[in-house]
């Protein structure tokens, strides 16, 4: 397994800084995927650091064909230029396949025969049924055996979390019984291997944390530090994505694009007239603490007027 995991050298930056977006290719960019990328982009910059893109095609089913180089094309316009050469989930199956080898044969995982029905009978949060069942690994789903869950966790925006949400600390899923890799399992293995040391990413997956420090425990890997920004939502608890409809970028309108995301990462100071000037100047006055300290902001049909959501 070192030899999937050791960090690539060529990835480090001069002071080792290294930052990612790493979007799922399932549609075009829209503004709640734009803040992501934004933030952990600015972030990068500000640190001197690497930025690199990541594409999560792990579940190819969901995945949709050229959404990949839309992002790309996206970014651009934006003026997002990624450091070196971006990586594929998809490619990378035999490495998630080697970890997960590995993990058996330490007895970190177990296999789990439970469909969702009898989980969703049990309670709907995964009780730890099969644990001790003995059944294998090999064409069954695969769970991490969470014994020590870590649940607590300091974000450098949100400040002291702790996962409470049940499901996020039930035994981790780290292959369905289809044979696709989880999410919480390729995102530590690739963030691992690419040397990422600074994660800044939208809140819908604050909870998701205590399982990837889990995971970076049990693989013996420095965790990264994370700074978890607020997303951008239509309603409470409706998250601006490609299943809410939320549309693709106008690439005709960068500046105004930028401006409009830099408004609600708090940076509502920043003006400019072209997208370098406007990086330049967001780049400079990059906070951690002009963030909204919140783990949603509502935003208006047209991404203009943003309202305080839930806060905690
Ligand atoms: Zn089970």
């Amino acid at each position: 397994m070192q030899d999937f995991l050791s960090p690539i050298s060529t990835n480090s930056s001069q002071n080792g800084y290294v930052g990612r977006f790493a979007p799922s290719p399932t549609g075009p960019l829209h503004f709640g995927s734009l803040l992501a990328a934004l933030a952990s982009y600015l972030d990068a910059r500000a640190n001197n650091g690497r930025w690199i893109l990541r594409m999560e095609d792990i579940d190819q089913p969901r995945c949709v064909d050229g959404a990949d180089q839309l992002i790309m094309q996206a970014l651009l316009a934006h003026g997002l230029q990624w450091d070196g050469d971006v990586w594929y989930q998809s490619a990378r199956l035999p490495v998630y396949q080697a970890v997960i080898q590995r993990l058996t044969a330490q007895q970190q995982v177990y296999g789990c025969v439970c469909t969702r029905k009898q989980i969703r009978a049990q309670g709907g949060v995964y009780p730890g049924t099969c644990r001790t069942a003995g059944h294998s690994t090999a064409g069954h789903a695969v769970r991490l055996q969470c014994n020590s869950i870590v649940t607590s966790f300091s974000d450098a925006i949100l400040g002291q979390i702790c996962v409470t949400e049940p499901h996020a600390l039930e035994d981790t899923l780290l292959q369905r019984s289809d044979g696709i890799y989880s999410y919480n399992l390729v995102v530590v293995v690739d963030d691992i291997a690419q040397g990422v040391t600074h994660i800044v990413r939208g809140s819908d997956l604050l909870d998701t944390t205590a399982a990837h420090l889990t995971l970076y425990k049990i693989l013996d890997a420095k965790a990264p530090a994370y700074a978890h920004i607020p997303v951008a939502a239509t309603a409470k608890g409706r998250k601006l994505s490609k299943q809410n409809h939320a549309r693709a970028l106008d690439l005709a309108t960068p500046e105004d694009n930028l401006l409009r995301a830099l408004a609600f990462l708090g940076l509502s100071s920043v003006k400019g007239d072209t997208v370098s000037d406007i990086l330049d100047a967001a780049t400079a006055n990059w906070q951690y603490g002009n963030v909204p300290k919140m783990q949603e902001v509502i935003v208006d049909e047209a991404e203009s007027t943003y309202h305080t959501g839930r806060n905690n």
